[in-house]
């Protein structure tokens, strides 16, 4: 079974041509179809005797891949899209190829040091000491968890007695903070966001003291947004760690989608601050070029997390001395090297390329603005402070919305599904891809 026969070298044959083509030429934007409908063309794919590569790769790659919207295509603009580097890519297929195990230094020693420099070069754009460091998890949603269990176990630490924590967090932050808070059974503060949509020192002090007036619910964190997923909006960083801090309350930034414009000289001093949280976030397959899934979660005192996170097992106790276990710092245990295919991109191409692209995307960000600003029948909703450019269409209720996203999608010209702000329908150009040049925008908008 694994013999590497002739039947497997004409698969792998097809496999890399397959990959290669779909590297090379522009990808389309396909979309789905119902379950029903692919049932009566693929039928059950899981059969007694298997149905031969060949014939399983055919009923991927004719059928079921184009049933998926490519999160790469240039006018693929929606919630945050996905635009991994050719070399992120690529690398992906060694990462497939190698059966790296990523949850112990003794197992993956070599991939764990190139994923650990990765998370350096984060780490330190970002401020935090040398001592900093953590792990590449899934995605946004685990990093968010992970963080605020830390969190919440220093809390116990210092408040044995209390009963109730909370969370503390803008009404703009990612739908997982309340997620994270749901799982971890505790409350969730939110803090109203200044007329600029920021989070701000004041009333995160001012909110909190008022809730722990009572003396029955102590906050364990204050998570920050860098920036929001709707409007790409950064909070006020510097104030409300200090907020956190004065009140001895752990500072988390969630920065899944904005910190990758760390690296972004024009944009950099709206971070600062960020060097004083205890722990942050930012997914490189959002807008660091990266291939799903993975998300850098970066601790202050890496130390608290492993306290923390470490499974104890008998089996496990051998790996359980003073070398850096990837497994020690999230909530989970088995884990693919999911930082490689970032570290190995960021490595080929250097970190210059990596500011050059994002203040790429800030570049057409700021163009497109003013495309919309100039429409007629457009209204810009504010100046995008990071690459989502948000904007309403004089005239038009939720349903006119859906239906101009509806045909812009089957028409294979983009995808741009609606949002909402303060509870009007409005339209988010979410600008990641490098590829995505103004004249994207420009075909978008000329169906406006
Ligand atoms: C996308 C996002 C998340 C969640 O990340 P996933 O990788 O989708 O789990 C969390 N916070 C913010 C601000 C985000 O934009």
């Amino acid at each position: 079974m694994h013999e590497f026969t002739p039947e497997v070298e004409a698969l792998a044959k097809e496999v890399l041509a397959y990959s290669l083509e779909r590297l090379k030429s522009d990808p389309p934007l396909d979309g789905p179809r119902t379950a029903e409908d692919l049932f009566n063309e693929v039928g059950n794919t899981i059969t007694t005797k298997g149905l031969g590569g060949q014939k399983a790769l055919e009923v991927f790659t004719e059928v079921l891949a184009k049933a998926c919207i490519s999160t790469d295509h240039p006018r693929n603009l929606a919630f945050i899209p996905s635009a991994p580097s050719e070399f992120a890519n690529l690398f992906d297929l060694v990462v497939g190829a190698s059966a790296l195990y990523g949850g112990s230094w003794q197992e993956g020693a070599g991939a764990v040091f190139a994923e650990n420099q990765a998370l350096r070069w984060l780490s330190d754009m970002a401020g935090l000491p040398k001592s900093a460091g953590g792990v590449f998890v899934q995605g946004g949603t685990i990093g968010n968890l992970s963080a605020l269990v830390v969190a919440r176990a220093e809390a116990r630490k210092k408040f044995p007695n209390v009963k109730r924590f909370a969370v503390a967090c803008s009404a703009e932050a990612h739908s997982s903070i309340a997620g994270a808070a749901n799982v971890m059974d505790v409350d969730v503060l939110k803090i109203a966001t200044d007329a600029d949509g920021k989070l701000q020192g004041g009333a995160v002090g001012a909110a909190i003291d008022e809730l722990q007036a009572s003396g029955e619910v102590r906050v364990f964190a204050v998570v920050a947004t860098s920036g929001t997923t709707n409007l790409g909006i950064i909070d006020n960083l510097e104030s409300v760690g200090k907020a956190a801090h004065d009140r001895g309350i752990w500072f988390h930034v969630d920065g899944a989608y904005g910190l990758a414009a760390l690296c972004a000289p024009s944009v950099r001093p709206l971070f600062n601050g960020v060097e004083a949280a205890d722990s942050f976030i930012v997914d490189p397959h959002k807008w660091l070029f990266a291939p799903f899934d993975a998300c850098a979660l970066v601790y202050r005192n890496p130390k608290l997390a492993k306290d923390v996170h470490t499974q104890h097992a008998s089996y496990l106790e051998t790996l359980q001395d003073e070398s850096w276990n990837p497994s020690d710092y999230a909530i989970h245990l088995t884990r693919r090297v999911r930082g490689l295919p970032f570290w190995f991109s960021l490595a080929a191409h250097g970190v210059d390329a990596y500011s050059e692209a994002v203040e790429h995307s800030l570049t057409v960000a700021k163009q497109a603005a003013e495309l919309v600003r100039k429409h007629p029948n457009l209204e810009l909703l504010r100046e995008p402070e990071l690459s989502i450019v948000a904007f309403t269409r004089k005239g038009w209720v939720k349903a006119d919305y859906q239906k101009w996203s509806d045909k812009l999608l089957a028409d294979q010209i983009g995808f741009i599904p609606p949002s909402s702000h303060d509870g009007q329908p409005i339209l988010r150009f979410a600008i990641v891809n490098p590829w995505t040049k103004v004249s994207d925008i420009e075909t978008i908008l000329q169906t406006l």
